[in-house]
């Protein structure tokens, strides 16, 4: 294996997209995972293109984020999101003045919000139950990881970078305040000496910062997406109401997505599992969309949020920001690191974005970010996304339904 310029940790959408960027760019990158591609949270997540509505009225800047990057992702991103739309809907008993806020709130941020009647909402998906009192149009969507994963690898390989699942990261050896030499084990079993390193591990960029001597604190919360049996769901189904467990429906040709909870997890590889969790997935999202009650169940499966709170962690999960963080361990006398936390698989290009333009600045290239700009190579060619999939044991649980299937 090639010393590469910069090596990247973790192949979820972060790290692979921050390989795309580079590679765009002209710098040689190499892109690690300790297992394949796709096998953090980023294959395990509920799959919804946020509009931003979700987080109009708690995070504004973020919510401004998501609606930016989801359109991006709608022009460069083909086969790998579905532009379905979404609809917020409030149900008899959620408080009414929410409902406002949110439309309110979406409406300043600049989401555009078409206010349905309940009749008209039934048209759209005629079986929401006789609850509906408010309803709303929002542009959000479905995107589809492994695939868009994928595509970004594909980008990235054919502009030059090394992709290489299976290839923890085992040790990182610091010297004189710089990252010298990084130890590489499963497949790769090898040393090499980048002369940048950008840790996007996710839950676990907590673990691989230690291994360098530094301290990210992480405070991942597990959520269990469902996934039943439903033919023909057209838009996303939030539940108008404060984030709360069960409040997402995503469409899939011929299933529907429940979820999801959030619960602080202490340890990123040995985390509890609780039918608790099924359970109040499925009997919320049955208040949005009744006969998911009785569905049958295709499969189930948890993810963890790369949440980032140094000073939140008592605090549960769902006070914490979702926004991303970049962090300079130059701040902390390691000059040639950079860790990506936080964020969303939505706002992934931004983050790679954000974090290859201070790589650019260390490493004296000039070139800018063009990724926003150019369709993702092969996004429109599901074959050959499937068989990038499998190339790089990229399959995640979120969206096998869809892989090989179309
Ligand atoms: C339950 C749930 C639902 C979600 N729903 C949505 C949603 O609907 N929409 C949305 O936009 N976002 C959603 N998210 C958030 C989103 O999934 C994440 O923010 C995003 O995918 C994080 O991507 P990442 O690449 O930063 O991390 P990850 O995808 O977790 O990638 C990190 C990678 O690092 C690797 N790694 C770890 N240690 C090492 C090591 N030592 N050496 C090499 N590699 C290593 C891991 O194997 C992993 O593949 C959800 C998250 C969860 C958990």
């Amino acid at each position: 294996m090639r010393d590469p310029e910069v090596l990247v940790i973790g192949g979820g959408a972060t790290g692979v997209g921050v390989a795309r960027d580079l590679a765009l760019r002209g710098v040689r990158a190499t892109v690690v995972d300790r297992d394949g591609l796709c096998s953090g949270a980023s294959g395990r997540s509920h799959g919804l293109l946020h509009s931003g509505a979700r987080y109009a009225e708690s995070d504004p800047e973020g919510a401004a984020e998501c609606l930016a990057e989801a359109r991006v992702l709608k022009r460069i991103a083909g086969a790998c999101i579905a532009d379905t739309g979404g609809l917020f809907v409030s149900l008899s008993g959620d408080d009414a003045s929410y409902f406002e806020e949110k439309r309110t709130a979406c409406r300043s941020v600049g989401i555009p919000v078409e206010t349905l009647s309940p009749p008209e909402a039934r048209e759209i998906v005629p079986e929401l139950p006789t609850e509906v009192e408010h309803a709303m149009q929002v542009p959000d969507g479905v995107v589809y990881p492994s695939r868009l994963i994928a595509a970004n690898a594909i980008d990235a390989s054919a502009h030059g970078a090394e992709i290489r699942p299976h290839a923890p990261v085992e040790s990182i050896e610091v010297r004189n305040g710089a990252v010298t030499q990084v130890r590489l084990g499963g497949t790769a079993e090898t040393t090499v000496s980048p002369e940048f390193v950008v840790n996007a591990a996710g839950a676990w960029a907590g673990r691989v910062a230690e291994l360098a001597g530094l301290s990210v604190e992480m405070a991942p919360t597990r959520g269990v997406m469902v996934s039943v049996e439903y033919d023909g769901l057209g838009p996303v189904l939030n539940r108008c109401r404060r984030p709360d467990d069960g409040d997402i429906v995503i469409p899939h040709p011929s299933e529907a997505v429940l979820g999801t909870t959030s619960v602080p997890v202490a340890d990123p590889d040995d985390y509890e599992t609780a039918d608790w969790e099924i359970d109040v997935s499925i009997e919320e999202c049955a208040k949005l969309l009744p006969p998911v009650a009785e569905a049958p169940i295709l499969r189930s499966w948890w993810g963890l949020r790369p949440l980032y709170a140094p000073e939140e962690t008592a605090r549960g999960g769902r006070g914490i920001s979702r926004g991303f963080v970049r962090l300079d361990h130059a701040d902390d006398d390691v000059e040639n690191m950079v860790s990506i936390v936080g964020g969303k698989l939505t706002t992934y290009r931004r983050m790679a974005e954000a974090t290859v333009d201070l790589v650019c600045d260390r490493i004296g290239c000039a070139a800018a970010c063009s990724t926003a700009d150019r369709p993702l190579l092969g996004a429109d060619d599901p074959a050959r996304l499937d068989e990038t999939i499998a190339a790089f044991d990229g399959q995640g649980p979120t969206d096998a339904d869809i892989v090989g299937n179309v």
